[in-house]
């Protein structure tokens, strides 16, 4: 998403500099660049056009004017001129090798930074950087993120690990976050530090008239530094640096005094300063708030992005535990790689964020769906080779169960059995020694012929457990005992009291603490007529416009393994089903959300009212943790949020919602949104009325409500990275023992 700066727009902000201000000549490195979205206001297929047209034309202007140079990321980009314009590819090779043509970036598009994985990120890094040294035998070492919405805590650390030796990106703008010049050192959460350069007054500039885009970029430099950077050329399907503009610079090299304008590279201009690396001011941190409900629209694109990112992790883990040999990993292994294209392709600034067109999501959707079947045929070919191989004949039903984790598994089992259609009767459950397995049934999916049950289950890491279907009679066995109660006021076991009402949750208590505020947990819509990436703020300033009333709990379970209440319920003109479960002996609340969302300019969120404000809050971010000030701004997270009391600590674990604001004890989760799609908050100069709005339909998402005295991170990234690696599990039906039909 570009916001595209025009001569009237930067004229009337930037003035001239005094030229004495500057003691030395200072270089103005001019940035020939084309930014490219492969899908914002147009489809992927106009995305292909707009590179192949672009590449071409800048490849023209290198040949034309000599000394020009051509600076331009992202392997997709030249992956599509090498596939469909194998004579431009050659040229492009040569005049890379010449020193023409740069390559900055080194990713396989410019992604978001907030939403994908630690996983995708580096996926993201190693598959650029194999590209461009498999074809111009070269690597990258200049990050370039001009386009991207914001940067998170840990991206120098990742750019250091991975060689690179400066970065560049163009927001948060100073409007949003002030750095006292262009250049700085920006040290990661890690500890790593990285040269910086903020693009100021734009990345994709298409005015001829240059000089006040040249002293924009003069006004934002440290003087004494003696070089900045410049960037300009037309983006997107404009083709790049214009003649004109190529032009104007040859022109006016040295027009200004104290001044030469010089074609070059961005790695030119950090080679230029690292003299002096020591001197520029130092940024720490996250850098952040450029479009905040870039974090909470389009949810489904968000969903199917971090659960099909960490189901090819899981394959991949899969791949690794349980293949036969090389031989077999190696192919699975193929599968998973080639499937990632599709996820790093859409984890692109303008997908994974949902600013795009209604058109473009159907095929951003399939993309997703093509690595989410590659990764379960991984999963199943994977399981089943290793079953048939690895486990004796048995001449009853088994449940096979395989942990794909680091981590040992401890918890229930969920699953249907196929029973020749029968009803479950008076069958049970035992490991393969015949010891006995607590079991509940509980309601299935299916709505008849198949019977559903939970059971517990100790696996170890990555490892196997199995329990056989046994045929009555059952072993004379106590009752399973348990701490559930439930009711449709309240549902409790040993650890946790959660007293339900009409509007949710109206308490927990832990052991006797009370933990919410009388306000409890509840869902609302507010008013939100921001545009789709709500570019303008930082926060939410509309009023909640609907609360959720009236509900009348169900109770669906009652133990002894799991208690289950539902409430379906109305909320504005969304239909809304809330599950909350418990399991014995537990300390966690599992929720459950189904919303079929039907609301115009209005968000929902997921209000949690604390009974204090915490000490500290702490919240999952790509590659760790941040601590976060209260405040009402809104902030991208991933995986879980933790508050921390001097007694104990309360965590909210998820993979389905990305955004939230915790202000004291006030604690905002924004679920969804409904403004119109790509919408920058006017109307086209042709418009009747017809809208397309965002987040429309059904949506299931999970949390986890965690308590305890600490909740340490690696437990907490342990339960987020299970929310979206879901336990294997399958059944081994062969060599059933039938009595025989005579
Ligand atoms: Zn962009």
């Amino acid at each position: 998403m570009a916001r595209v700066l025009r001569d009237t727009e930067t004229a009337s902000v930037i003035g001239e500099i005094p030229h004495q201000e500057f003691h030395t000549v200072t270089v103005v490195h001019m940035i020939g660049n084309a930014h490219m979205d492969p899908v914002w206001l147009w489809g992927w297929q106009a995305g292909v056009d707009a590179a192949l047209a672009t590449l071409s034309s800048a490849a023209d202007r290198c040949d034309e004017y000599p000394d020009f140079i051509f600076t331009r990321g992202e392997a997709w980009i030249y992956e599509q001129v090498e596939r469909l314009r194998p004579d431009l590819f050659v040229r492009i090779r040569q005049l890379i090798k010449d020193g023409r043509w740069f390559v900055a970036g080194g990713t396989y598009t410019q992604p978001d930074l907030n939403l994908p994985t630690g996983m995708g990120l580096r996926r993201q890094i190693r598959r650029g950087q194999a590209y461009f040294q498999s074809r111009f035998a070269m690597q990258p070492r200049i990050g370039f993120n001009v386009d991207c919405f914001g940067h998170p805590a840990y991206l120098p650390d990742l750019l250091v690990e991975h060689g690179y030796v400066g970065y560049v990106f163009g927001r948060p703008e100073p409007r949003e976050m002030e750095i006292p010049f262009a250049a700085f050192r920006w040290r990661g959460t890690g500890g790593a530090e990285i040269p910086a350069f903020r693009v100021i007054d734009g990345y994709a500039y298409s005015a001829t008239e240059l000089q006040s885009h040249v002293m924009a970029a003069l006004a934002s430099s440290d003087p004494a530094l003696g070089h900045t950077m410049c960037f300009y050329g037309v983006g997107d399907h404009g083709g790049g640096p214009t003649k004109a503009q190529i032009e104007w610079i040859i022109e006016h090299r040295h027009a200004f005094d104290g001044i030469e304008l010089r074609f070059s590279t961005p790695q030119a201009f950090f080679d230029a300063i690292a003299p002096k690396r020591d001197t520029l001011p130092l940024v720490e941190g996250e850098m952040q708030h450029t479009f905040p409900g870039c974090y909470s629209v389009m949810s489904d694109i968000k969903r199917g992005q971090r659960h099909g990112e960490h189901l090819l992790d899981q394959a991949e883990r899969v791949a690794v535990a349980f293949s036969a040999d090389v031989a077999e990993r190696s192919r699975h292994m193929a599968k998973i790689d080639a499937a990632w294209d599709d996820l790093l392709f859409t984890a692109f600034h303008d997908i994974v964020t949902g600013t795009s067109i209604p058109s473009a999501w159907a095929s951003c959707r399939a993309r997703q769906g093509r690595a989410r079947i590659a990764a379960e045929e991984v999963l199943v070919d994977a399981t089943r080779a290793w079953s048939y191989r690895t486990l004796p004949k048995s001449s009853e039903h088994q449940i096979v169960m395989l942990n794909s984790d680091d981590a040992p598994y401890d918890g229930i089992v969920e699953c249907e059995t196929w029973l020749d259609y029968d009803i479950w009767q008076d069958r049970w459950l035992s490991t393969p020694d015949g010891t006995p397995v607590p079991f509940q049934q509980v309601q299935p999916e299916a709505m008849h012929l198949v019977p559903r049950l939970i059971f517990p289950a100790e696996i170890p890491p990555r490892g196997a457990a199995r329990v056989q279907v046994r045929a009555a009679p059952a072993p004379v066995a106590s009752p399973v005992s348990t701490d559930l109660e439930v009711s449709p006021s309240r549902i409790a076991n040993g650890h946790i009291e959660v007293c339900l009402g009409l509007a949710g949750i109206s308490a927990i208590a832990l052991r006797g603490r009370a933990v919410l505020a009388p306000e409890g947990i509840g869902l609302h819509l507010r008013d939100d007529h921001t545009d789709t990436g709500a570019t303008n703020g930082d926060r939410w300033t509309e009023p909640v416009s609907a609360l959720l009333a009236g509900g009348i709990w169900k109770v669906e379970e009652t133990g002894p393994l799991r208690a289950r209440v539902r409430m379906e319920n109305r909320l504005g003109t969304s239909r809304v089903r809330w599950t909350i479960s418990l399991l014995r002996d537990d300390p966690r609340i599992f929720m459950q959300l189904d919303v079929n969302f039907d609301e115009r300019f209005s968000l929902l969120q997921l209000a949690i009212n604390l009974a204090s404000p915490p000490r500290s809050r702490t919240d999952g971010v790509v590659g760790g943790t941040v601590m976060r000030p209260p405040s009402p701004v809104e902030w991208p997270v991933q995986g879980w949020s933790r508050m921390s009391y001097d007694d104990v600590a309360v965590a909210l674990v998820t993979q389905d919602a990305y955004s939230h604001s915790a202000d004291g004890s006030h604690w905002e989760w924004t679920l969804m949104r409904s403004p119109r799609m790509a919408w920058a908050g006017g109307e086209p100069p042709i418009y009747h009325g017809h809208d397309w709005y965002t987040d429309q339909g059904i949506h299931e998402l999970s949390f986890e409500l965690h308590f305890g005295v600490t909740l340490p991170d690696a437990a907490l990234d342990s339960a987020a990275r299970r929310m979206a690696q879901k336990l294997i599990r399958f059944d081994r039906t062969d060599g059933m023992n039938r009595p025989s039909s005579a």
